[in-house]
């Protein structure tokens, strides 16, 4: 694996100088980072340094301030209204959001559809695939995440660790280019969290492309190509694992990372 300053390979998502207020708060100040075709990055700092709002600015969950936005070749069209950069073209958006997987902390499940209801509604409604076709890559996705027999079932019925792992298969079922993981680990008991980690390490080593907010230094150093510290909205330092785990240059990050051995 290489780190992202000497690779040919297609960009697939790159964020240039991201800045989001909140009202008068500056919480991201310019934050710049770019994915290639196969990177795992993963994005580590402290709580409230920016890093769910980063990820969330790059779908619009959350209106960046100021920035460019690029999802391979296309970049996201944004116009500027009261003080936030809106979408110029609501189908543009919704197109490139269908390219970008979402894992969110809390799974998101809907939980009046079944666990084969949430996969497909997706596939069927944005991209317009054929029910039968969609249903039949549900089923392999279900097999893929451990989870076959639980198709039917209801959210509700599934431990954290399943509805994860579900939600993991619901963001494959749209083929995206990118995944994004908000602590996708954060809210299980500690028992489930590593049924969720293989999984995510599995599509690590088929080549995924993803960025990965995680506490879980552990994994962010067997998983990842890249790392990035975020401190107080901007990056205070990105490198390889072994130069951010193992010889950081910031202060700042070795001290976060002594504390979270
Ligand atoms: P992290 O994910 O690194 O813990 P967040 O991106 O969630 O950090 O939050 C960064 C900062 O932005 C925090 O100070 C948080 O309180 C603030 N913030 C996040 N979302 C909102 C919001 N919707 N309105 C106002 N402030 C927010
Ligand atoms: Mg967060």
């Amino acid at each position: 694996m290489t780190t992202q300053t000497t690779t040919d390979r297609p960009i697939v998502l790159d964020l240039q100088d991201i800045h989001k207020n909140f009202g008068s708060l500056e919480v991201l100040k310019g934050v710049s980072l770019t994915a290639h075709d196969g990177d795992v990055i993963s994005i580590l700092g402290s709580s409230g340094s920016g890093k769910s709002t980063f990820l969330r600015c790059i779908n619009l969950l959350e209106k960046p301030s100021q920035g460019r936005i690029f999802v391979g070749d296309d970049e996201l069209l944004l116009t500027p209204k009261k003080g936030e950069l809106v979408a110029k073209n609501p189908k543009q958006l919704e197109k490139l959001r269908s390219k970008i997987g979402f894992v969110f902390q809390n799974f998101n499940l809907w939980p009046h559809k079944t666990i084969l209801q949430n996969i497909i509604e997706a596939p069927t409604q944005v991209l317009k695939i054929p029910k039968a076709e969609v249903i039949a890559q549900a089923e392999r996705l279900l097999a893929k995440v451990g989870l076959s027999d639980k198709k039917d079932a209801y959210p509700d019925n599934l431990s954290g660790g399943q509805r994860q792992r579900v939600a993991i298969a619901r963001a494959l079922a749209m083929n995206p280019q990118v995944i994004l993981f908000d602590e996708p680990t954060s809210a299980l008991d500690p028992e489930l969290v590593n049924e969720v980690l293989a999984v995510i390490k599995e599509l690590a080593d088929e080549g995924r492309t993803m960025l990965i907010v995680t506490h879980d230094m552990r994994f962010a150093k067997e998983v990842s190509n890249t790392v990035v510290f975020l401190h107080q909205g901007r990056i205070e330092e990105m490198g390889s694992p072994s130069e951010v785990f193992d010889n950081p240059k910031s202060e700042r990050v070795r001290e976060f990372m002594a504390s979270h051995r």
